[in-house]
């Protein structure tokens, strides 16, 4: 068996093939980065329109896997952008129809959390999810993946590219970021540091640490600050809810959970309570068509596919909106 997963929700386009063991056949991804600013939705939609047709050709060429050999496609249905969700659903219409194959959608949120599932062996982690516009706690319980805990404001990725934007650099700003705290005398200045109860808010460390800036406080100092900072809060809200939930394991996923740091952070707190932690490798945490190609395959044995015509994407769709069958047993 084998799944063709479209990913479009923001700044990555991305089409991956797996199969039936979650062996990912292959795995090919663009990922639009402005020149200067921020990402515009329109234009980085345009880019995947421009992308995708080349990517599913690619990911058919890696996987040495013919159309007529794809036994579904899956297609990221949100949350994301409203024009970027729409580039890939589009395509992914269009090769069900071309190859009278069925069409899964799938949850994007939920894709990351099966994707570390299956790779880490573990049977019922907690994700911490660390992204560009998202920052949750993921738990799976009655049913569904429920959001324990989230950002009240931004989500961690794009606080940290819009800082880093501020700072002088260019996106994406977390990897720039993580580097320049490298450099760092070790000194550590004082940020806010903004918990409610499983809750975190990043918009408070933005504006104290631009007013840092201002006073000439060294740029890789403010780095090591904002990592140090933002990451303990990331750990304790995982903390929190390991010990609410009476849960041992946890997985990570989204683009911050690339970085060392938070990675060591969260490793150092879940075995310390005697805990498992998990960290896909990169190239399946951050935004990929494989964990959407996985999540359909799951789907697709559950018997979750639509007619194209109840396709439609949903931008603000929640995790704990999606049905996850494939879970009860
Ligand atoms: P995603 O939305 O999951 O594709 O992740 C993209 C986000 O991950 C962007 O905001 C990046 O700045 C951030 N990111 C990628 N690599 C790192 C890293 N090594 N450290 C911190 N943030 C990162
Ligand atoms: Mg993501």
């Amino acid at each position: 068996m084998a799944v063709l997963g479209i990913e479009s929700t923001a700044h990555t386009a991305s089409v991956g093939i797996v199969g039936e063991g979650a062996e990912v056949l292959s795995l090919v991804s663009d990922m639009y980065c402005p020149p200067k600013g921020g990402i515009h939705p329109r234009e980085a939609a345009n880019h995947h329109v421009d992308v995708l047709p080349d990517l599913v050709h690619r990911a058919l060429e890696e996987a040495h896997v013919r159309p007529g050999e794809v036994d579904a496609v899956a297609f990221a249905q949100g949350p994301g952008l409203g024009p970027c969700l729409r580039a890939g659903a589009t395509v992914a219409r269009m090769l069900s129809l071309a190859w009278d194959r069925p069409l899964v959608p799938v949850n994007h949120c939920v894709a990351h959390v099966e994707i570390a599932r299956v790779l880490s062996g573990l049977d019922d982690p907690l994700l911490l999810y660390a992204s560009g516009g998202n920052t949750q706690v993921i738990a799976y319980a009655r049913g569904r993946y429920r959001v324990l805990g989230e950002t009240l404001d931004i989500g961690i990725g794009n606080f940290l590219d819009k800082l880093w934007i501020e700072l002088g650099g260019t996106f994406p700003g977390g990897p720039a970021l993580e580097l320049e705290a490298r450099r760092s005398s070790g000194e550590l200045v004082s940020l806010p540091y903004s918990v409610h109860g499983m809750d975190v808010a990043f918009s408070g460390i933005l504006t104290a640490t631009l007013a840092l800036h201002a006073k000439g406080i060294a740029r890789p100092d403010l780095a090591y600050a904002v990592e140090v900072t933002s990451y303990a809060m990331l750990t304790e809200i995982t903390e929190r809810a390991l010990a609410h939930r009476r849960r041992d394991a946890v997985v990570l996923g989204g683009g911050v959970a690339c970085n060392e740091r938070l990675r060591a952070m969260v490793r150092t707190m879940v075995e310390g309570r005697g805990g498992t932690m998990f960290a896909p490798p990169r190239s399946l945490c951050v935004d990929n068509g494989a964990m959407i190609a996985w999540t359909g395959l799951l789907a697709l044995r559950a018997g979750l596919t639509v007619p194209v015509e109840a396709s439609a994407v949903q931008p603000r769709q929640r995790t704990d909106l999606v049905a996850t069958p494939w879970r009860a047993g």
